[in-house]
């Protein structure tokens, strides 16, 4: 048997000039990918009737899922229902007990005004149509057979789209007696082909569970996916593929199924009831952004000093003057003072400090762009590590404040 060949179409005219991209088709078949659809193309339309039209039939014809996102909302530009049931050749029907929704869920929201008679509008759908609805917003997702092919159209805004797709769109899409469990091995430290060549011979040895890489920069992720006729099975085998990818990836593996880097050190720093306190030069903050985007994360996180000039340097961390005269912002002395000085200062248990070049502009031959010096300090004492990043400007300082990160995972490891 063949893989049902999945499609998507997009609508919309912000789509269609760039000024959004289309995160929804790919987190769609990133998701679709590895339960082993054949996903065969994706098509962008403006908000025009006569190409929407087109668009859906030509899919209709020759894939046997598609799944259509945006143009269901309230205003004249949202054409997709209309223009679903014109390429169905079937009239369009007012759903009743979406009305009745549409009804109470804007009582609640603005109990004081009439319903705008627009609104009302996004219960009107293709005849043939079976109404998914929609628990976050006021287009009603529905599903549509025609010709060949089962169409899903969704509203666009992502929210609402990624809920139903996962809620609705993909257990509808696995045929009765399959059962899906899947896990994501979110690495650090590894490329994305080295991490391939890494678990290549597990994925040979095992066809009963898809891998899939992806990459979410600096890190990069493995997708296990096993799918069998019920639910013990798919679980076994999961499991069993898991433990020997684990095996082989060690701690390169720092979490799973959508932890972040910053919350699974936190995470342990909270368990051994200590603290945390960055010093941050050429990351401005960024470290510190990504510590506090943790939830809880006041818990074990104290704060920071970012402290770009030689002057504040100097009087909110302590490092002598001398020292950044004679060695520069960006040397192994400076790191490791201000690790200290911010220890000193801020009484946390770990403190990491950053000083490094991000560029574009500031690079010497002894210190090209992307020279970054690192320290930490603990109860044990002071530790620097010299690192040289490639990358933008962004991607430099992405990396610097990982690289500071992993220091302290690896002194609590
Ligand atoms: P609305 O009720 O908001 O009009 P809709 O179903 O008509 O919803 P659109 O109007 O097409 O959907 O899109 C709504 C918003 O969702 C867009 O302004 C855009 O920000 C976002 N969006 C639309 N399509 C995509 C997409 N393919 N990928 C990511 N975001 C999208
Ligand atoms: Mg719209």
């Amino acid at each position: 048997m063949s893989a049902p060949i999945v499609e998507f179409i997009v609508t919309g005219d912000e789509v269609m000039r760039g000024i959004i991209a289309d995160t929804n088709t790919a987190m769609t078949a990133s998701r679709l990918y590895p339960l082993g659809f054949a996903l065969r193309r994706t098509v962008v339309v403006g908000d025009r009737e006569e190409d929407i039209v087109a668009a859906l039939r030509e899919t209709a014809a020759r894939a046997d899922f598609c799944i259509v996102s945006g143009g269901l909302g309230p205003t004249s530009d949202d054409l997709t229902a209309a223009c679903a049931a014109k390429a169905a050749g079937v009239p369009m029907r007012r759903h009743e007990p979406w009305i009745e929704h549409l009804h109470k869920r804007w009582a609640k929201i603005r109990p004081n005004e009439p319903i705008p008679p627009n609104n009302l509008r996004q219960a009107d759908v293709p005849e043939t149509a079976e109404v998914l609805g929609n628990p976050d917003g006021s287009a009603p997702a529905f599903a549509m057979k025609f010709q060949r092919c089962l169409f899903f159209f969704l509203p666009g805004v992502p929210r609402e789209y990624h809920r139903i797709v996962q809620e609705v769109v993909i257990p509808r899409l696995l045929q009765p007696g399959v059962v899906l469990r899947s896990r994501i091995l979110q690495c650090y430290g590894v490329t994305e082909s080295k991490l391939d060549q890494m678990v290549a011979p597990i994925r040979e040895a095992h066809p009963e569970v898809r891998f899939g890489f992806r990459t979410k920069f600096p890190e990069n992720h493995l997708s296990l996916a096993a799918i069998a006729p019920d639910a013990a099975a798919a679980e076994a085998a999961l499991a069993r593929v898991e433990k020997l990818c684990r095996e082989v990836l060690g701690d390169l593996v720092y979490g799973q199924d959508g932890v972040t880097f910053a919350q699974a050190v936190g995470d342990r720093v909270a368990a051994r009831g200590e603290t945390i306190c960055c010093a941050e030069s050429c990351t401005g903050g960024l470290l510190t952004q990504l510590l506090t985007e943790v939830p809880g994360s006041s818990r074990w996180s104290a704060g920071a000093f970012v402290t770009y000039s030689y002057e504040l340097k100097e009087t909110a961390l302590g490092v002598p003057h001398e020292m950044l005269q004679k060695h520069g912002a960006v040397s192994e002395p400076v790191a490791r003072a201000m690790a200290e000085g911010a220890r000193a200062r801020s009484g946390a248990t770990w403190t990491l400090a950053i000083t490094g070049i991000a560029g574009p502009d500031g690079g010497t031959p002894e210190k090209p762009v992307g020279t970054v010096w690192l320290a930490i300090c603990g109860p044990g004492g002071t530790t620097t590590k010299l690192a040289h990043y490639r990358g933008d400007r962004g991607q430099i300082r992405m990396q610097s404040a990982y690289g500071a990160l992993q220091l302290l995972r690896q002194a609590i490891a």
